[in-house]
């Protein structure tokens, strides 16, 4: 077995796509152990520092005492604990829907509730950097699939007429981007969903804690009206701004109700543990009621743009991608940034269309005002050099 296995490996290599996993010795506050070396994380999804934040801590401790350390069963045999309800109740009236329901992480989300949403004689609409978590739920629900120019809403309304005749349309985005940063145009998105009557699933997993009022996301941002809503299923995760594990699918009862019957990642899977419940439930209640951190956050990506990029527009979120093109270069930046002591990821295909390799900044609320400034020197001097390699 093992020599297929290093025969693979080494193709992989040789495409110079090889991936290999780092342990990280310990992490305080946002400066990261790894390899005997100290450097300030700019590559996590942590954005509001909510991970180290001694509630969450505290309510997931407490939660262990209380309820133990597993839940022990699925959320339909005997694993329901009181916690996965009124975390529930908590996110529907954070989110303005009627319900909500779990799931044991975004991944699982969209790989279970999209099957259950569309099928074969069914289209599904889909934005064209899409996450892997989002392709591989339309490639499970055997769905046609219209893949759009990324949030080129011209390009939708053309895949939305080629599919006039599917049985039903689904129109899946996410919400913020997770290598560009960007959004998608929601209220251009709504207006086309109406015109041809599709419906919208939107994935927020860098949207919440992150944009409009009180962290909600950007369906908040963008003010859409609860009336326009009915065709909206809205997702998102408790495992990054929220400092948690899991995810979340919010709109009506009959949704909710119907994915409890019908989305397989739901169904058979143990639910999520007291302590991750009990955390998720205390960083909704931290950034509904206090704004302080979300406000930090936006001060520091003003910080970060006045000092990179001022001559770009504003970043859209907290996702900040510095292109180099080349891939070599953007590795050789990255490696260079690490010595210096921040990591900032460098993104390349396959992940990246070809020739738009980056270094992908992720800030957070927690990072220092002299941090961000020291980060974009160093990274001024970093692309300078990577560009006197190649
Ligand atoms: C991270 C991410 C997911 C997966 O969420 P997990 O809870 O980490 O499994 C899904 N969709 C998008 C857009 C993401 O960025």
């Amino acid at each position: 077995m093992d020599r297929a296995f290093r025969s693979e490996l080494l193709a992989i290599e040789a495409a110079k796509r090889l991936r290999t996993l780092r342990p990280i010795a310990a992490v305080e506050g946002t400066t990261l152990t790894r390899e005997g070396c100290s450097a300030i994380n700019f590559s996590g999804n942590d954005y509001l520092g909510l991970s180290q934040d001694p509630a969450l801590k505290a309510a997931a401790t407490e939660a262990i005492a209380k309820w133990g350390t597993g839940s022990g069963a699925s959320r339909l045999i005997s694993g329901n604990l009181a916690l996965h309800e009124a975390l529930e109740a908590e996110i529907a009236e954070w989110k303005g829907t009627a319900a909500a329901l779990l799931f044991n992480s975004g991944y699982h989300a969209n790989i279970g509730a999209i099957p259950a949403l569309a099928e074969a004689g069914d289209a599904v609409l889909s934005d064209a950097l899409n996450h892997a978590s989002l392709i591989d739920g339309i490639r499970l629900s055997r769905a046609a699939v219209e893949v759009f120019v990324h949030c080129d809403m011209e390009s939708l309304e053309t895949a939305l007429k080629k599919t006039a005749r599917a049985r039903r349309r689904l129109i899946v985005t996410e919400s913020v981007f997770s290598m560009d940063g960007d959004c998608t145009p929601l209220l251009a998105l709504f207006d086309l969903a109406e015109r041809y009557d599709a419906w919208i699933y939107l994935d927020e997993a860098h949207a919440v804690g992150v944009l409009g009022p009180q962290g909600v996301g950007l369906v908040g941002k963008e003010k859409i009206p609860i009336d326009r809503r009915h065709r909206l299923i809205q997702m998102g995760t408790l495992g990054k701004a929220l400092g948690s594990f899991g995810a979340y699918i919010a709109g009506s009862r009959a949704l909710c109700d119907y994915l409890v019957n019908r989305a397989r990642s739901f169904i058979f899977t143990t639910a999520l543990p007291p302590a991750a419940i009990a955390a998720a439930h205390a960083a909704i209640g931290l950034i509904r009621r206090d704004s302080s951190r979300q406000d930090r956050l936006w001060e520091n990506l003003r910080t970060l743009h006045r000092a990179l990029t001022p001559q770009l527009p504003l970043p859209q979120s907290a996702i900040v991608p510095v292109i180099l093109g080349d891939e070599t270069q953007a590795l050789s930046a990255s490696r260079e940034l690490e010595k210096a002591g921040y990591f900032v990821q460098a993104i390349r295909p396959p992940t990246v269309p070809p020739g738009t390799s980056r270094l992908r900044i992720a800030l957070s609320a927690m990072h220092r005002e002299t941090e961000i400034q020291s980060l974009a020197q160093a990274i001024a001097k970093a692309t300078k050099s990577a560009a006197s390699l190649g």
